[in-house]
């Protein structure tokens, strides 16, 4: 088959590679349809997630079809049509029975903290991901559910991750009624933070980032109050004007390790702190909450970027929530959300691409242009 894989730091390309096979009675293999490329991928294209080997194939968010299935599968059968959370879990150990399924303690023998993240580096326990014409899916009856039939297919692929994990990150964020939030970043986790905070009754919604684009998005999709911080000296003085000097209720880090070169140069061209190369959004989270304000992590930080100013949100009493989303554990309350007519998460895609394509796909989303939202590669095309 067909597959993305990764060739070191900014190489990706598509290569010939074993088709998957049943290598346990729980496994399926699934005919991929879709599959996104996430903000989270570009941590390991820019390099920065440890043990992404050579060869490995990236893609936590996909749906497809249903090839094959081992023998002790029953919840599906070939030809069905399913969505797949990233988390890879085993549904019945101690953390899963918590609903901590992105702990799994069952699927990655080298987890200390992570469970099994698809095409997420051997960190993540070393799965080949979707984005390729085919996919191993370990725990077929755990994970995988067959896609509704009133559910759209870029409906369904956004709840793989990208609009559970906004969501998920609102509902960390404890947000009160009327509560002042900011959401730092206006990729595809932050906008679905952001629409997500309303329906957990946010009173005002404010979205930060440095791309124009991205935060008409916002005010579009997420109906946010918007602000680019390359025209602020400081961010978090903004914010404190913003809300009578307190600072936001809640505030919800949809960055992450930011690797992108061109970025570090619009900050220090627009004079910012750059705080010592620490991590820039969840610091302004931290000194733009007001005490006792609750922060919500969901952007990804690797080990190069460890010097956070933990000892600051402590002595402010703040609350930090933070983990790889459980996703599936959103769906049930997002399917009601979306039958509504309150959320259209498919809304968020911009690109398809072909796989042959996918390194311009990973040049084009990681640097942000042709007004980028959220790429999708589609096999068969
Ligand atoms: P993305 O790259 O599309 O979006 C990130 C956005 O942040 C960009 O628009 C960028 O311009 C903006 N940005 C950069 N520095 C900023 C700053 N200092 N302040 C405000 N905005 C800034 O990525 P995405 O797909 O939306 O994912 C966002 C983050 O969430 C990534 O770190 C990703 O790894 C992480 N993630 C975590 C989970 C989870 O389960 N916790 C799941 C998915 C993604
Ligand atoms: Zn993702
Ligand atoms: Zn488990």
């Amino acid at each position: 088959m067909k597959a993305m894989v990764y060739r070191g730091p900014y190489k990706v390309r598509v290569e010939e590679k074993p088709d998957p096979r049943i290598e346990h009675p729980n496994d399926a293999i699934v005919r991929v349809e879709l599959a996104a490329i996430c903000g989270s991928d570009l941590h390991l294209y820019h390099g920065m997630i440890p043990d992404t080997r050579i060869g490995h194939t990236f893609g936590h968010e996909f749906i497809g079809r249903v090839e094959a299935v081992g023998s002790s599968v029953q919840t599906l059968k070939p030809g069905d049509r399913v969505m797949v959370p990233f988390n890879i879990f085993c549904g019945t150990c101690f953390f899963c029975a918590r609903g901590l399924y992105s702990n799994c303690h069952n699927v990655n023998a080298n987890a200390t903290a992570l469970g099994g993240i698809y095409g997420y580096s051997h960190t993540a326990g070393g799965f080949d991901g979707g984005q390729a014409e085919m996919v191993r899916v370990p725990f077929a009856d755990v994970g995988p559910t067959i896609i509704p039939e009133w559910l759209s297919d870029d409906d369904a692929l956004m709840l793989t991750d990208a609009f559970a994990t906004g969501y998920f990150g609102a509902q960390l964020g404890d947000i009160s009624e009327g509560d002042t939030v900011v959401v730092f970043g206006a990729g595809p986790v932050g906008l679905a933070a952001a629409r997500s905070s309303w329906l957990m009754g946010a009173g005002r919604v404010i979205v930060i980032d440095h791309l124009d684009y991205r935060l008409a998005k916002a005010r579009e999709f997420a109906f946010a109050e918007t602000h680019n911080f390359a025209h602020h000296d400081d961010v978090v003085v903004l914010l404190k004007k913003l809300t009578g000097h307190l600072g936001a209720d809640v505030a919800i880090d949809a960055v992450g390790a930011e690797a992108d070169g061109n970025l570090t140069q619009h900050i220090t061209s627009a004079k910012l702190k750059l705080q010592g190369g620490s991590p820039i959004a969840l610091n302004w989270a931290i000194d733009g909450v007001r005490k006792g304000g609750n922060i919500s992590v969901m952007g990804a930080y690797g080990p190069l970027f460890s010097a956070v100013k933990f000892g600051d949100a402590l002595n402010k009493g703040l609350t930090l929530r933070m983990n790889q989303a459980p996703v599936k554990r959103q769906w049930p309350r997002l399917f009601e959300h979306i039958r509504a007519g309150l959320i259209s998460p498919g809304d968020m895609i911009t690109h398809r691409i072909p796989l042959d394509a996918i390194a311009e796909g990973y040049h084009m989303f990681s640097s942000k242009l042709d007004d980028c939202i959220k790429p999708v590669i589609v096999p068969g095309a």
